[in-house]
């Protein structure tokens, strides 16, 4: 039987240290780190994500610097704002919550925001230092999920050395940063997107499979190797008939129940990375204020 990874506990004990670090850093330095929270609109998921996030980083110490824009923002008025947000000195990180709406342009919004704050770890020169080798992730601005889903493999003990791992799914904010982190762990690593052939057959080969896609239950528990591992980074709400009434499930990318078979460790959907996204939010904002309070 697969071990069920615990994302809930990992980030529990991650906010732990980060709390304890924060209140250090904060007796040395005599100052709070900062995150400004930007949302634009009122999307039901990121008006959500948004309250989880402001929550986390509060229960941790830090400071959290709000703006809520109506959604007719204009894209040079929340230009405006990342701007005056990149100037000021209480705000360490800086997070605009995606999606934004349709009239602005996210990835010149994205690039607007000084690489220093960075919060999500989406900036082009983050993007780039990541994949470059010399660059110690211990002070890097990783993105949030990836970084989250290294952490619980590491967490399992094991040498990821030579391992043959398969990402499935190429977005910016997941795939591709996944794709690099493993390759830093020295993984045998394989991109897999909509345009794959035969990815099942590919999957069999995996000792870890990644699934980042957005496709509910779409790996299935033949295409896993026997003893490989599964991080399961989608979220789909599926409807499901419980005695006779239609009910909302919230579901991952992975079959849990045929994977966790044939796997020897699954994260699962909810309680799985999930919870890990949020705290590598917060370690992002804890390690911009420490470039710039004591790494200077
Ligand atoms: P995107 O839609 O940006 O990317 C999905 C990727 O899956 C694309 O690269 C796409 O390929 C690929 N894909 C689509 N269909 C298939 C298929 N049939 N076979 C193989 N690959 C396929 O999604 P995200 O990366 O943003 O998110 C992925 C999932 O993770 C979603 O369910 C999202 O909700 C969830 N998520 C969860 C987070 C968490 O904290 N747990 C955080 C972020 C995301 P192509 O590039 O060719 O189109």
């Amino acid at each position: 039987m697969s071990k069920i990874i615990n994302g809930k506990e990992i980030a529990q004990n991650l906010r732990d240290q980060l709390k304890q670090e924060i209140t250090n850093l904060k007796t040395k330095t005599g100052k709070m780190p900062g995150l400004a929270v930007v949302q634009v609109g009122n999307v039901a998921a990121s008006s959500v994500y948004v309250k989880a996030k402001t929550k986390s980083a509060t229960e941790v110490g830090i400071d959290v610097i709000d703006h809520h824009l109506p959604e007719e923002t204009a894209q040079e008025d929340l230009l405006h704002i990342v701007n005056k947000l990149n100037n000021q000195n209480n705000v360490n990180g800086i997070l605009v919550q995606l999606p934004l709406p349709k009239h602005i342009n996210e990835q010149i919004i994205l690039d607007s925001i000084h690489p220093d704050k960075d919060a999500d770890g989406f900036h082009p020169l983050n993007v780039g230092k990541l994949s470059v080798a010399s660059y110690n992730d211990e002070n890097l601005l990783i993105p949030c999920t990836p970084y989250g889903c290294l952490i619980m493999l590491k967490g399992l003990g094991i040498d990821l050395s030579g391992k043959n791992a398969v990402v499935i799914g190429r977005s910016n904010i997941v795939g591709k940063p996944m794709a690099q982190l493993l390759l830093k762990e020295s993984c045998t690593v394989t991109i897999a997107h909509s345009r794959t052939r035969d990815i099942e057959k590919i999957c069999k080969n995996a000792d870890i499979i990644v699934a980042a896609v957005g496709k509910p239950e779409m790996v299935k528990g033949d295409w896993i190797k026997k003893d490989a591992i599964i991080i399961d980074v989608g979220i789909n709400r599926i409807e499901v008939e419980v005695s006779g009434e239609i009910k909302n499930k919230l579901v991952g990318d992975v079959d849990f129940n045929e994977a966790s078979k044939h796997s020897s460790a699954i994260t699962p959907v909810p309680g799985g990375v999930g919870p890990m996204t949020i705290a590598c939010l917060l370690r992002n904002t804890m390690i911009a204020f420490k470039n710039k309070e004591i790494d200077k």
